[in-house]
């Protein structure tokens, strides 16, 4: 999006009327709207302001010392799909984000009723596969693992299981409660309630000379590019290369590199050894750790922000569809991931703006997004509509999604245009196969 039409829409958020108090019908279909978001302002409130929304002790190093810097109102639990028949309202949750002044941890606020664990239905994507086979192969190579050795994997909700391909590798699995030459630990860690207890059964996992491999959701592109639909229920921790080197230190482990990786919109591969073991960090270390703080993600200050810049990502969003069916043109969604709920919510986008979605896990297909009426359905449907144009809800995945349409549509004459809301808004068109 060019950045004048982008600027445009800020000044129209800065105008927009509050929609925290929504019509009580909606004025299309007639029919009743669902309850108010109360979270269309994606408001920040000032830190230590009181009442319900007091510090709590910190996820990892249990001070007290944390600030509220991110208030996102009440979301339903992202990964609770209803039948798209089931008119039932879904449960919603408070979805706060906190930062300890202590460690630099940020991460979700207290929950009294915690939405259940995350269950994948998911289908793993070609990027989620194609980069679990990459890691796996550098990993090897860098730690110098040969056939034999030993190997335990941390279930992940994401999926795409890195195992496959160590076995492939020769090395060998072992259960949970073992202890093996290579822990990894890809997206489970941030799943955890308590990160303490997490890293401690690692350590204890982890043989003498043993590595943990990490990876997990960076902090920095979350904040750099205000990726608003990362912050959800289930996901309780968005580590900095800062928080996790102080959460290692007290469990006598080291951090001794951290490699940047373009999947989720953004994460970090960490290297981990024993204290005893531990060899001097790789300088890229130091090097992330100065991008961090030079961001400001180790403290509130660049947290506080994120509010003001998410509502401008979604109302980008709403506007954009908005202006869609002003236009009479048809318009489909691709994708129902779970951060999918938070990002419809916040935008208050629901079926009258996008009349259905279409995902590749069947066990999705006729439920519907959390939060909404928005039916979830094959991605065959979306073929056979050939809508004007779709919203890439796995923005993540964009250019995957794009390849996949194109081949998908050959020679049909369908070429429809595709909205990607994130990391920055953009259009862009089936590339040619
Ligand atoms: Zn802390």
């Amino acid at each position: 999006m060019a950045a004048d039409e982008l600027a445009a829409q800020t000044k129209a958020v800065e105008k927009a009327p509050d929609l925290s108090s929504v019509d009580p019908a909606d004025s299309r279909t007639g029919q009743p709207a669902r309850p108010s978001l109360n979270c269309a302002g994606v408001s920040t409130r000032v830190p230590g302001s009181g009442g319900d929304m007091a510090g709590f002790d910190c996820r990892a190093c249990r001070s007290a010392n944390t600030t509220l810097v991110l208030d996102l109102g009440m979301v339903p639990a992202a990964d609770t799909f209803a039948q798209a028949s089931d008119t039932c309202e879904d449960r919603r949750f408070p979805l706060t984000l906190y930062a300890c002044g202590d460690c630099s941890l940020v991460q979700l606020g207290p929950l009294e009723h915690p939405p259940g664990p995350e269950e994948s239905r998911a289908v793993d994507s070609q990027t989620a596969r194609g980069h679990a086979q990459a890691s796996v192969g550098t990993v090897v190579e860098q730690l110098g693992l040969s056939p034999g050795q030993t190997v335990i994997e941390l279930d992940s909700a994401h999926g795409a299981s890195w195992l496959p391909s160590f076995v492939d590798a020769g090395l060998v699995p072992l259960p949970e409660d073992a202890v093996a030459d290579l822990v990894v630990d890809v997206h489970h860690l941030m799943h955890a309630e308590d990160l303490n207890e997490v890293m401690a059964a690692h350590a204890r996992r982890m043989a003498p000379s043993g590595h943990l491999v990490c990876e997990f959701f960076h902090v920095r592109p979350l904040v750099e590019h205000c990726l608003i639909d990362t912050i959800r229920h289930g996901h309780y921790a968005y580590l900095s290369v800062i928080a996790l080197e102080r959460l290692l230190a007290r469990h006598s482990l080291a951090l001794v590199d951290a490699v940047p990786v373009d999947v989720y919109g953004g994460s970090v591969r960490s290297t981990i050894r024993h204290v005893t073991s531990a060899q001097e960090a790789h300088p890229r270390v130091a090097e992330i750790k100065r991008a961090e703080s030079s961001l400001g993600v180790d403290g509130p200050d660049a947290l506080l922000e994120l509010g003001a810049r998410g509502r401008e990502v979604t109302t980008a969003l709403r506007q954009h569809l908005e202006g869609l069916t002003a236009a009479g043109r048809t318009v489909a969604g691709y994708g129902a991931p779970s951060k999918a709920p938070v990002l419809l919510a916040l935008a208050q986008v629901d079926v009258d703006l996008l009349p259905f979605t279409v995902d590749m896990a069947p066990q999705k297909h006729g439920l519907r997004v959390a939060g909404t009426s928005i039916p979830i359905h094959p991605v065959e449907r979306l073929l056979s509509a050939r809508p004007d144009d779709v919203v890439v809800l796995t923005w993540d995945i964009a250019d995957e999604v794009a390849s996949h349409l194109a081949r998908s549509s050959a020679g049909s004459g369908w070429s429809p245009r595709l909205y990607v809301p994130l990391p920055e808004p953009r259009t862009l068109s089936l590339p040619t196969v």
